[in-house]
């Protein structure tokens, strides 16, 4: 995606742009399917929000309509076996001390995020300490509740798709800053979830692509960058070479890895491509012939706090017109 509207800014100011993409479509991590049955669906990339302007800007000037996911009914809380009405984006409990658990457990992360620079996560007053622990270790340190704990751990693994083992306090208290604290990133109504692209975000880089005509090149794989003083050599893996002024490179940053350059990338950048794995993620959707969810009072959002569950949260992924009804998780 960054790589499409990259190419578009710079070949509507008039530069001669060429996309060089690995895969046999555009997309990346958004890929909407169409068939028969579903119409369409997004198995990667999906929901927009506020603050999300860029991608909400590019959209709309594609002629990308957006609608609100569905949460006028309550969610359900599924815990412990049995399952709640949840009103609103975080569990409450009958228990109070719980309720102070978890609502200490946002403060706290909310206020460490405030001191964070977000150009600069390392200046933070407590970057060091925060940066020498796990996610792991910061909920263990703050929650006292088991029920928070719990709660503390989907969070993390619904935020990021990684467990909180694998990542530095820092790092994710700097990222859920980033999204607007720690209610906008998980909400739906005025958060990260609030919305999703009429006819799937698969269309934008699609509609980029019709844009840029033959100047993106599908599995061309990059695997070399030669840079001189005044141009750079890029080679595919078909090895077809590609000469330029400038290269964007607008790949994740562990994939850099497969990619030799010349003169090498500097130190820092090489060691910390090495240590920036992704987090992994599986999308399901369910289609029913009723969205009896409704019928029973419910918007279809579900949160499922049970480590074995492999679902952990649930949207309605109906279609904005009623059709083809359906829950993601
Ligand atoms: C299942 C899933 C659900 C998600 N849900 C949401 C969501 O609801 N809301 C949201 O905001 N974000 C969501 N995300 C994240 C979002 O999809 C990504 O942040 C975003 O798509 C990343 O865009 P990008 O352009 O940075 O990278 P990518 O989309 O990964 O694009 C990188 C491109 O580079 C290509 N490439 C890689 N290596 C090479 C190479 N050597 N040579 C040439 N090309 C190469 C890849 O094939 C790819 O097309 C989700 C991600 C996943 C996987």
């Amino acid at each position: 995606m960054k790589g499409m509207s990259a190419a578009k800014l710079l070949s509507e100011s008039g530069l001669k742009t060429v996309v060089l993409e690995a895969r046999d479509r555009v997309g990346g991590r958004t890929h909407t399917i169409r068939s028969k049955q579903v119409k369409y669906v997004d198995v990667g990339g999906s929901y927009i929000g506020p603050t999300q302007n860029r991608i909400l800007r590019l959209a709309k000037e594609l002629g990308i309509e957006t609608y609100k996911v569905n949460v006028v009914e309550p969610a359900i809380l599924h815990t412990n076996g049995k399952s709640y009405p949840l009103y609103g984006v975080f569990p409450s409990s009958w228990n109070p001390f719980t309720c102070l658990d978890l609502n200490n457990f946002w403060r706290t992360m909310d206020e460490l995020g405030k001191e964070i620079p977000a150009h600069a996560p390392w200046d933070a007053p407590h970057a060091e300490e925060l940066d020498k622990m796990t996610m792991e270790e910061f909920i263990k340190k703050h929650c006292w509740t088991k029920a928070a704990k719990d709660y503390a751990t989907l969070y993390v693994n619904v935020n990021i798709t990684s467990e909180p083992h694998e990542v530095s306090a820092l790092w994710f208290l700097w990222y859920v800053k980033l999204c607007g604290g720690t209610i906008r990133i998980f909400s739906v109504t005025n958060g990260g979830q609030e919305r999703k692209f009429v006819g799937g975000s698969g269309q934008i880089t699609e509609k980029i692509m019709e844009q840029l005509k033959d100047n993106v090149k599908l599995e061309r794989p990059v695997i070399r960058i030669d840079q001189t003083s005044d141009s750079v050599i890029v080679e595919t893996l078909n090895h077809e070479i590609y000469k330029g002024k400038y290269v964007i490179s607008a790949i994740p940053p562990v994939l850099t890895t497969k990619i030799h350059f010349n003169p090498p990338l500097p130190t820092k950048r090489n060691q910390l491509i090495q240590r920036i794995p992704m987090g992994s993620v599986i999308k399901c959707m369910m289609y029913y012939k009723e969205a009896f969810w409704k019928r029973m009072g419910f918007c279809g959002a579900m949160m499922i706090v049970d480590e074995e569950a492999p679902i952990t949260v649930t949207l309605d992924d109906t279609k904005p017109d009623g059709s083809v009804p359906a829950i993601m998780g």
